[in-house]
């Protein structure tokens, strides 16, 4: 019988949780599940600090009582009283393994680090590298009833392409994103088919393919609604006005408010929305002006640095959720969620680019970890982004990458 096969990207081991630092910590708004050992674990610890769990602790829910929103043993210099008094074999399986977050297959676990963390949000964020993913093994091993290896390496194989693809620097970002959306959409026919022979056609012809066809073909399918940085000016001056540095502003808008579909998890999260489409707003009216002085706006070593984080978010979402198609079939919805939040979150960070004129590091950080926070820590959530997913068609969503990455 095989070990187990463990991968996790190259950053992985660099996390070093900002403790009484962070700027939103975990230990604030969540309500922690204590798992069951760690709760008899409780019972032994010695006075007077077993008093002060048994208070602090709702036992028939099993989660940590909350004092003004946060964590009962998160003390003022944003520390845990648990981690410093008792040490930190006690604390709950989810602080110990937060941000650490694993998917699991037959006989292989893929490791990554949760973007709701501003820390790694950082990481992800500041990351000027291709990432790579790295592998070891140990000794374990395990049989999953009705596990379908075949698709699960199909699939694997599959994601790793996408990588390739978005890792494409030479390539425009829209065109690489547009490219795995028309691959995972060309797999989902061989898969809903039961041609899984004909995926590795299917891979090799977009290994292969033409950049220049594949652009003029999304180009024609995307027809009237193809952005006027795609069209060597055939839209007339008052579609273009619509455009505000490369994004469409009106469709920017139309995926904000298709947030409000989810449940909302966080004070912030609603006010987050309303300013950037007030901004965008703002923005739209003034738009005239910025689209003739647009190449002052941006400068290209900004502009680059904006394209590797749509890169890194991208790869983030679809190393996590694509393969996960393997319990469910529904990989297509998995690939256009990514595409999805990646675009959302690049909406936010492209609307205060606009308004301060410089690409700010924090910024984009505070976006992309407050974006995962409201959609990744719900189960909701997560199956509402993909039943979302359904009302778009695949090149509804290329189309709506190139209205909002522009170009
Ligand atoms: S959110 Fe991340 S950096 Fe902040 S306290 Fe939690 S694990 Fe540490």
């Amino acid at each position: 019988m095989s070990g187990m096969d463990i991968y996790f990207p190259d950053y992985y081991n660099k996390f070093r949780c900002l403790a009484g630092s962070c700027p939103d910590t975990c230990c604030a708004k969540w309500q922690i599940v204590i798992d069951d050992r760690t709760l008899a674990r409780y019972d032994k610890v010695e006075e007077p600090f077993r008093t002060r769990l048994k208070n602090s602790i709702d036992h028939k829910e099993k989660v940590y009582h909350q004092i003004n929103d946060r964590c009962a043993f998160l003390n003022e210099e944003g520390l845990c009283d648990i981690h410093s008094d008792i040490g930190p074999e006690y604390l709950c399986r989810t602080c110990r393994v937060y941000p650490r977050h694993i998917e699991e297959f037959e006989n292989v676990r893929e490791k990554s680090l949760a973007l709701s963390c501003p820390e790694v949000a950082r990481l992800l964020l500041s990351h000027n590298g291709k990432v790579t993913y790295l592998h070891k093994e140990n000794d374990r091993s395990e049989t999953y009833e009705e596990f379908d290896n075949l698709l699960y390496g199909i699939l694997c194989d599959i994601r790793s392409l996408m990588v390739d693809i978005i890792q494409k620097r030479e390539l425009d970002i829209s065109t690489r994103f547009a490219m795995v959306l028309s691959l995972a959409h060309d797999v989902s026919r061989r898969l809903v088919d039961n041609n899984l022979f004909d995926i590795e056609n299917v891979a090799e012809k977009y290994r292969n393919i033409s950049i220049g066809k594949f652009e003029a073909e999304m180009k024609r399918r995307i027809g009237g609604r193809k952005p006027p940085y795609m069209g060597g000016g055939s839209r007339s001056r008052r579609q273009r006005e619509k455009y505000y540095n490369g994004m469409n502003t009106e469709t920017a808008i139309r995926l904000l408010e298709s947030l409000d579909y989810f449940e909302v998890l966080n004070d912030y999260w609603p006010d987050m929305i309303e300013d950037c489409i007030e901004e965008l707003e703002d923005n739209g009216a003034s738009a005239r002006t910025d689209i003739n002085t647009m190449e002052g706006i941006r400068n290209e070593r900004e502009n680059e640095r904006f394209d590797i984080m749509m890169e890194q978010i991208a790869i983030y979402f679809i190393y996590i959720y694509y393969v996960g198609g393997v319990y469910d079939g529904r990989t297509l919805n998995k690939l256009k969620a990514a595409i999805y939040s990646t675009l959302i979150i690049a909406i936010f960070i492209k609307t205060k680019w606009l308004e301060s004129r410089r690409l700010v590091l924090n910024r984009c950080v505070e976006y992309a970890y407050k974006y995962s926070r409201e959609i990744e820590h719900s189960d909701e959530n997560l199956e509402l982004i993909e039943e979302l997913m359904k009302k778009y068609s695949t090149m509804d969503m290329v189309a709506f990458v190139y209205e909002i990455l522009g170009r």
